[in-house]
């Protein structure tokens, strides 16, 4: 209901029909009627995205919840029943950055990122990391996980996968995303025990690696093939002729998420295999 009145009109002239305040019933309109539904349509939510936070547990929480940084789930270290829920599912967190993965380049818009209190690098290894290029850390270098921080992720991430119909594919690390700037989750991120136990994520068959390895397609690829291949699983990466810095960051980045305890950032036959084996395994899949 609201009322209309138009006095200036009244004191301009009298010729005017009188005219006062009246009151209308504005319609008011359905705004949800869901008798038809589109089928053209997918999850806003595409991807899961996990760091650590290369601190500890109160300055993790202090940078998430008072910085221009922020993540929708915090997986503490210390030993409680917790999961800190920071950022509403539905609202943008601010913690993938620039990059891209599977065709998409804005993770923040179409992502859930979970950071988890791991202090990632030993500190006695650090200072490297403070150089302009990436360093390759070694697996040794990485800090272990604790095993209660492995189940909470488990079924936190158990029950998201399932909330928005993730593609296995596309529950990537930071540095899948973003490989010449990133090296979270690290080595220590148990990807192949989530996958084997948990059903979570996406992993090779063995079978399927070794039948690659044992191929001899690997000597007769160009490395436009491998990059292509790499393309094909979801990495951006460039399309210089060479395995140029920006290129061997990919490698790294893919050998810790999928070979962690051989970390050459360098393309060689078990690497080319196991990618050739998730393509065999994922390629059909939508992203
Ligand atoms: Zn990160």
């Amino acid at each position: 209901m609201s009322k209309r009145c138009i006095p200036i009109a009244l004191a301009l002239s009298f010729t005017l029909p009188l005219i006062s305040c009246v009151a209308t019933t504005e319609p008011r309109f359905v705004i949800d009627d869901q008798s038809y539904q589109s089928q053209g349509k997918n999850e806003r939510i595409n991807f899961i995205v996990l760091h650590y936070t290369a601190e500890d547990e109160p300055t993790s929480l202090e940078l998430l919840t008072t910085k221009n940084v922020s993540a929708h789930y915090l997986i503490p270290s210390t030993d409680n029943n917790k999961i800190y829920h920071l950022v509403p599912d539905n609202e943008r967190a601010w913690h993938a950055g620039s990059g891209g993965f599977a065709g998409r380049t804005v993770l923040n818009d179409t992502s859930i990122g979970i950071e988890i209190v791991n202090d990632g690098i030993q500190l006695p290894y650090r200072g490297s990391l403070k150089s302009q290029n990436l360093a390759y850390h070694p697996t040794e270098h990485f800090v272990d996980f604790k095993e209660i921080q492995v189940r909470k992720i488990a079924q936190l991430v158990t029950d998201l996968t399932k909330r928005y119909d993730i593609s296995p594919k596309n529950i990537i690390g930071h540095s899948d995303m973003a490989p010449s700037r990133k090296i979270d989750p690290g080595a220590k991120f148990p990807w192949e025990r989530l996958y084997k136990e948990f059903g979570i994520g996406a992993w090779y068959d063995e079978a399927d690696k070794q039948r690659f390895m044992d191929e001899e397609e690997f000597t007769q690829q160009s490395i436009a093939d491998i990059k292509q291949a790499l393309r094909d699983y979801g990495y951006q990466i460039n399309n210089t002729e060479e395995w140029d810095k920006p290129s061997r960051n990919v490698i790294y980045a893919f050998q810790l998420h999928f070979r962690p305890d051989n970390l050459s950032a360098e393309i060689d036959l078990e690497t080319y295999a196991i990618l050739k084996a998730l393509n065999k395994k994922y390629g059909n899949q939508p992203s």
